[in-house]
């Protein structure tokens, strides 16, 4: 790709809004041809003053919770109130088969048709940290190209949920109906991470016990100190089947917003994303080299092995790798 021309027509394009030339940026972005990397970072570079504007929402739950139901509801509702919705994904799955089961058109019929709306699926190629990274990027770039609401879906698990929360400025914890494990998330240590839990399905048989749950889920909030003393993680229920509660949840989101705003804590959550983003990318990068390098891979094996049988200890094994990347 001829650098000097074409990035800065994809990134006029894309800043115009043009679909087709964000798409081919985004592709860029997941690439893994080392020349397309260097091209894609050009790109992002180009066009970061563009970025930032939007409101990003990360949403996780469990398959089955009701994202994709939730996200098209909450998509159509922002849509009529005049914004441009992005959704994203980061899918651990993705990691795996090469296929993820998040961000699929499909399950969004109505956003999916909707020209105020751009959904991408989870990138597939590499480490959760490689998804995250070309997750982030994508969205910048879907900000430059005018989307004013970020919403990033993930499954429930971990590692995945702790990514999305490293690059949004609200984490919507969606939640099932009496399940049986209602405090299973809070267990999990979610509730550190929540901005909001959403009991969803309240609707015709399970209303009570979409209640009962957000009732127990208001009482374990309560017993913990909440992780700022200006945001209170609220306890909301809605269908996003009938779309009842669903303004309710924007709400909350923007009330957030202006709250974090006031506090000062907006400016610093994404100052500190910013340099975590950093050192993740520095990580991933290491760690790229450590694998690709075919000279350096065959003696990181020979370091693993001499440790593994004892025969040098961690200490000395790692300052071996470490002299390898000088
Ligand atoms: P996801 O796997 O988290 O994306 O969940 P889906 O959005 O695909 O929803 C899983 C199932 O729950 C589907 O059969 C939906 O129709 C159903 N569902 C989603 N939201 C609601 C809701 O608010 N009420 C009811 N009754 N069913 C819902």
């Amino acid at each position: 790709m001829n650098r000097p021309l074409v990035i800065p027509s994809i990134a006029a394009d894309i800043r115009a809004g043009n679909r087709a030339a964000l798409a081919r940026g985004i592709t860029l972005i997941e690439s893994r041809r080392a020349d397309h990397e260097a091209t894609a970072r050009e790109l992002v570079q180009e066009l970061l003053p563009a970025t930032g504007n939007a409101i990003r929402v990360g949403i996780t739950g469990s398959p089955g919770v009701g994202k994709s139901t939730t996200i098209d509801a909450l998509g159509m509702d922002l849509i009529a109130r005049g914004h441009r919705i992005a959704v994203l994904a980061v899918d651990p799955s993705s990691v795996r088969s090469g296929g993820s089961i998040l961000g699929d058109k499909t399950r969004m019929a109505r956003l999916a048709a909707a020209e105020a709306a751009y959904i991408r699926p989870s990138p597939a190629a590499g480490t959760l940290g490689g998804v995250a990274a070309r997750t982030r990027e994508a969205m910048l770039l879907c900000e430059a190209a005018g989307f004013d609401v970020i919403l990033v879906e993930t499954v429930g698990t971990g590692q995945s949920e702790t990514a999305v929360y490293d690059m949004t400025d609200f984490f919507l914890a969606l939640m099932l109906p009496g399940a049986g494990d209602e405090l299973q998330g809070i267990k999990k240590g979610l509730v550190e991470l929540a901005d909001m839990i959403a009991v969803n399905k309240a609707d015709g048989d399970n209303l009570s016990r979409a209640n009962r749950a957000a009732a127990e889920y208001r009482s374990a909030l309560h017993i913990l100190s909440p992780r700022s003393e200006n945001w209170s993680p609220p306890v909301l229920t809605y269908s996003g089947l009938t779309g009842s509660g669903i303004p309710e949840l924007w709400r909350k989101i923007v009330e957030h917003r202006a709250a974090m705003n006031k506090s000062g804590e907006f400016a610093q959550r994404r100052s500190r994303q910013q340099v975590k983003w950093m050192w993740s990318m520095f990580e991933d990068r290491i760690k790229a080299r450590l694998r690709n390098d075919p000279a350096i891979r065959a003696k990181v094996k020979a370091t693993e092995a001499a440790v593994s049988e004892g025969r040098v200890t961690p200490a000395l094994g790692a300052s071996q790798i470490a002299e390898l990347l000088r």
